[in-house]
């Protein structure tokens, strides 16, 4: 009876979850969800009258009504809850609170670059939390934890940031621990790239893909693979990691003990040190794109360089995976038009499914802000995948 019992909450939740996904991506009737879905029109409506009383779920009238009632559909209340985003990065620290749709209700820049010790900064965290509850006055039940984006590696599972380059006041610190302690709320870590591919799946291009990978090119070169709309993170969190698979098996040794490894070739730092030793007057990708564009043979093959560089990893990821898209970020946004058609070419000319499909790249187009939207989006994530179950959702940080 007991396992009867746990095998129905179980469905539920299995339910929940699939009925909230649908109409987080649309607004939607309700006939039409039992359609998607394959559940009968009444089981549609036990767990819609359930959201709506837990005030997840809302009907909203749309149009106008030929006779009496105006037609209403299904969406997601994003005022319910809340989750706050914390965007740590080289370049700064970015604090934000986030509603159930992505949408920023509160965001602050915090400065850290004086600070020297991760206690003290999360110290000046917690109180920003602080002020920003306050500000928006949000009730404090309303939100359901702190998702921090941070540079990798780290370890997701343990909540510690491990031993990021040129991030050293956070080397070896168990964030999600220390930060929960100074603000009584959940919290989850992951890096910086594996949450932008989640911001990329629910706010981005992705929204029209099950399985893709974004892909970030800067000052390194990371992946969020995204596969059956969830993020893949492999055994213990390090998966997706494409800056470090090889081109070249005798090319440049890695930090990483490999050799050959992407980013060795086609992170930005690495493509200037090669620019650099050609042309001493050029130290910005911005200005090698602008000199491709304007007709600079040597800046043009420079760009066919790097789309041949990132184009031999998109294909190994295609090859292996067999994702519907890949969607490229990070510095190589700026001007991206010659880039991305070298890479489409050769991924497509190149991938064991040319001639069959065409294999989609993209470039994000997701704003800057994205950036405390994809951390809160750890938290909001992992609320919708527990069919939104608040409680299940703080138990599961916990742990
Ligand atoms: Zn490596």
């Amino acid at each position: 009876m007991k396992n009867a019992a746990r095998n129905s909450q179980y469905m539920k939740m299995s339910n929940r979850r699939r009925i909230l996904n649908i109409i987080r991506k649309q607004k939607i009737f309700r006939a039409e969800l039992a359609r998607q879905t394959g559940l009968t029109r009444a089981a549609v409506t036990n767990i819609i009258d359930e959201l709506k009383q837990e005030g997840i779920v809302i009907e909203r009238e749309i149009g106008e009504a030929d006779y009496g009632r105006k037609p209403v559909m299904l969406d997601i209340n994003e005022d319910r809850y809340y989750a706050f985003g914390l965007y740590l990065s080289r370049a700064g620290c970015s604090l934000g609170i986030v509603n159930l749709k992505g949408g920023v209700v509160i965001r602050k820049q915090i400065d850290i670059s004086h600070i020297s010790s991760a206690d003290d900064a999360l110290t000046i965290i917690a109180a920003e939390t602080e002020s920003c509850i306050a500000e928006t006055g949000i009730d404090r039940d309303r939100i359901l934890g702190v998702g921090i984006s941070a540079p990798g590696p780290l370890d997701s599972a343990a909540g510690i940031i491990l031993d990021p380059p040129n991030f050293d006041i956070w080397k070896g610190i168990k964030i999600s621990e220390r930060l929960r302690e100074k603000t009584n709320m959940k919290v989850s870590l992951e890096n910086n790239s594996s949450a932008l591919a989640l911001a990329e799946k629910d706010y981005g291009i992705g929204k029209d893909f099950g399985s893709f990978m974004l892909m970030v090119v800067d000052t390194g070169i990371g992946a969020g693979i995204i596969i059956d709309d969830k993020l893949y993170k492999g055994v213990g969190g390090f998966g997706g990691e494409v800056g470090h698979i090889s081109i070249d098996i005798n090319g440049r040794r890695c930090n990483c003990g490999n050799k050959g490894c992407l980013e060795t070739y086609a992170s930005i730092p690495a493509v200037l040190k090669d620019v650099s030793r050609v042309c001493k007057n050029i130290s910005t990708w911005e200005a090698v794109v602008d000199r491709a564009i304007d007709g600079d043979p040597f800046c043009k093959s420079v760009i066919e360089r790097e789309s041949a560089y990132l184009a031999a990893g998109i294909v190994n990821v295609l090859n292996l995976l067999e994702l519907e898209a890949v969607v490229l970020t990070g510095y190589i946004r700026y001007k991206p038009e010659i880039l991305i058609a070298n890479i489409r070419d050769i991924v497509n000319a190149a991938s064991i499914t040319r001639g069959i499909r065409d294999k989609k790249i993209y470039i994000s187009s997701l704003p800057e802000d994205i950036d405390i939207v994809s951390a809160a989006s750890l938290i909001i994530n992992e609320f919708y995948s527990l069919g939104g179950a608040k409680n299940e959702v703080e138990q599961r940080c916990q742990e």
